[in-house]
């Protein structure tokens, strides 16, 4: 199965637009194809999680910049934020289940910290990497990167 992640990215955008009209967001890609060959269910989640997390995560007057560029065999997306970021010392452990920094911290109180662990997860099962700077006070970046067609076509 194929995704077009450049229409999917769109798509989140306009609904987290419209979801979070407070803070500023955009969206700039490079030319070229975003097939991927993965079902979009995954690439949803992926993505979803990250940009939602973004948009929560920063405060009203803030900016979440989204961009995407396809190259050869891979797809790089990159999430930045100017929100409330990460403390230092909890970033080693963001990506495990459950895990959440002081819940007091959120905006809307939603969330069970299962977002990036599933994130993770389905990253590891179809070869992406995936890689988060943060700076607290300052904002938070989240890298990605898309294989066009994975080895193991199981998913
Ligand atoms: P869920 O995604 O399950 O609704 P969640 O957003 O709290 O809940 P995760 O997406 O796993 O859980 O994120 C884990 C924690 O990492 C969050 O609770 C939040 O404290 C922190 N976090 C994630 N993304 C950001 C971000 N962009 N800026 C600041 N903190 C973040
Ligand atoms: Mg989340």
């Amino acid at each position: 199965e194929w995704t077009d992640l450049a229409e999917l990215l769109q798509q989140i955008v306009d609904q987290g637009g419209s979801l979070y009209p407070e803070v500023e967001l955009a969206y700039d890609r490079s030319e070229g194809s975003y097939l991927v060959g993965v079902s979009p269910v995954f690439l949803q989640q992926v993505l979803q999680n990250i940009v939602i997390n973004a948009l929560k995560y920063t405060p009203e007057g803030g900016r979440v910049h989204i961009t995407a560029f396809s190259g050869l065999g891979e797809i790089a997306v990159r999430v930045t934020d100017t929100g409330i970021g990460i403390p230092f010392e909890d970033q080693p452990r963001i990506f495990e289940r459950f895990y959440r920094v002081d819940p007091s911290r959120n905006r809307s109180s939603g969330g069970t910290g299962l977002g990036l662990a599933i994130v993770k997860k389905i990253m590891d099962r179809i070869g992406g990497i995936i890689s988060l700077e943060s700076t607290p006070g300052l904002g938070t970046s989240v890298n990605m990167t898309f294989p066009k067609v994975i080895a193991n076509p199981s998913i």
